[in-house]
């Protein structure tokens, strides 16, 4: 049994470190006995595109049209779109296929794949591949609790089954039954042709359990920094904004959180297996605990020589969530760099609509603290929230006006409706038949929104337009 060979495959192309959930399924097959390769894009030269950048006065012009609402636009964009011959070009797909095809081992005798529903053409092409070799074939991915991505996944042909699911707890085991024919299907969130309608509903709980994740087949040299990824809990302690597609997704339901002992023993384990003093927390909010919040800006600098670290926050309505200013100063100091937060707008009514937990003036508050504590703060929001009219886009405009010098980039955003996100159950019927290419606005059309639309895009490439301060530079891009 120890003798099989298996490749782990992480279509997740990001450039610049590796994939936690990757190095973790790296771990669980080792410590079962089985020989693993991992193929990661990255390693054989695929870059992803860069994601942020200083902006120019070519990139507001772009905006316009991105963000435009004529019909003819619009039209003209979602042609473009649906070429896939375009779409692969673009998105290098068709290198991607090849690249990974021409980098599995003839020995293997598994192959499992770790992808999102954008990659569904490179998984057609390799597992299309290695049918005609007789390797079987497992797909897993965070998308994977959506029976209708399971769907349209476990139909490709070659396809042995598809995980939607946890498998911190059985992996290993779940490797051993399937070479010895035993049933899976015991094992939560296994789908195959014949079986795929049930939802998945197992949590996996028992979080100090998780091993320290093995990041060793990463291509370290070919990352920008060395940055460790690290998650010290899964889900939001809120969860409840309502388009929100990251907690609906396998490993994002209901908030579980590791102990900050457990956490900080980590960090230790990872910046000497990696030999790095630099890390990325991944957690959708870090403050959800603000008790392993408070112990990284505490233990962190007492484990690790000068660390250096960025995060994800959200400016949540609690008495204490962790974001005041002196905690923010504090953490400053204990290497806190750049954070990152969901602004999504400055509209009141809007964000009560969303069920964001928090105002206006709690928002203000943050975003000047955070200057004030020096570091480098990054937003994202978007334009095109249902309802969304001239005043809520002018009352976000003044925001952005006023506190310009506290940001240091936006990520602007078209509004889109996800599926299994509560608004989209709550779309009315003509919203759900007006639905273009999962946004609404295109229907706001009166000029006093264009206008303030058009405001919004202007102040947004102005402050993207800056250098980034010299501290955050070497993590623009990643957060
Ligand atoms: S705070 Fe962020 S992660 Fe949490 S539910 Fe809202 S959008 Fe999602």
């Amino acid at each position: 049994m120890g003798a099989k060979h298996i490749t782990l495959i992480d279509l997740n192309n990001f450039s610049y470190y590796p994939t936690i959930s990757m190095g973790l399924v790296a771990r669980y097959i080792r410590d079962a006995g089985f020989s693993l390769n991992v193929i990661s894009p990255l390693s054989n030269g695929i870059k992803s595109r860069s994601r942020e950048k200083v902006e120019g006065k070519i990139d507001y012009y772009r905006s316009r049209i991105v963000f435009s609402q004529s019909r003819a636009v619009r039209s003209l964009i979602q042609q473009a779109e649906k070429l896939p011959y375009i779409k692969e070009r673009f998105l290098k797909k068709r290198k991607l296929a090849s690249t990974v095809i021409n980098s599995i081992p003839a020995e293997t005798d598994l192959v499992l794949i770790s992808t999102y529903t954008e990659n569904y053409t490179i998984c057609k092409r390799v597992v299309s591949h290695l049918k005609s070799l007789g390797i079987p074939v497992i797909i897993g991915g965070p998308a994977f609790n959506d029976l209708n991505h399971v769907a349209q996944f476990v139909a490709i042909d070659g396809v042995n089954y598809v995980v939607g699911s946890e498998i911190d707890a059985y992996l290993g085991d779940l490797l051993r039954d399937f070479f010895a024919g035993e049933d899976v299907f015991k094992y939560p969130g296994v789908y195959s042709k014949d079986k795929h309608n049930t939802v998945n509903k197992y949590i996996f709980k028992k979080m100090d359990e998780l091993p320290v994740p093995d990041y060793s087949d990463f291509p370290w040299d070919k990352y920008p920094n060395r940055i460790i990824p690290y998650m010290t809990g899964r889900g939001c302690s809120w969860g409840k904004c309502n388009f929100c597609t990251d907690v609906v997704l396998v490993n994002g339901r209901s908030y579980r959180s590791q102990s900050k002992e457990k956490v900080l023993s980590d960090l230790k384990a990872l910046s000497e297996q990696v030999k790095t003093n630099i890390f990325a927390f991944t957690d959708l909010k870090l403050n959800s605990n603000v008790e392993v919040w408070n112990s990284l800006i505490d233990g962190l600098p007492k484990i690790v020589d000068n660390p250096i670290w960025f995060c994800a926050v959200h400016v949540d309505n609690r008495k204490r969530n962790g974001l005041d200013r002196e905690t923010l100063i504090r953490a400053k100091q204990a290497g806190l760099t750049r954070i990152s937060f969901g602004l999504e707008t400055a509209s009141q009514r809007l964000l009560d609509d969303m069920q964001k937990g928090t105002t206006v003036a709690r928002l203000d508050q943050f975003v000047n603290d955070v200057k004030a504590a020096g570091i480098s703060l990054r937003a994202t929001m978007f334009i095109g929230y249902r309802d969304e009219n001239a005043d809520d886009l002018r009352q976000t405009h003044e925001f952005l006006v006023k506190n310009q010098d506290c940001f240091e980039r936006i990520k602007l955003c078209r509004f889109q409706i996800y599926d299994l996100t509560p608004i989209k159950s709550e779309l009315s019927p003509q919203e759900q038949q007006n639905l273009h290419a999962r946004q609404i606005n295109h229907q706001y059309l009166n000029s006093d929104y264009l206008r303030e639309k058009k405001k919004i895009l202007r102040i947004v490439n102005k402050i993207n337009s800056k250098r980034l301060n010299e501290d955050a530079r070497a993590f623009d891009g990643v957060m």
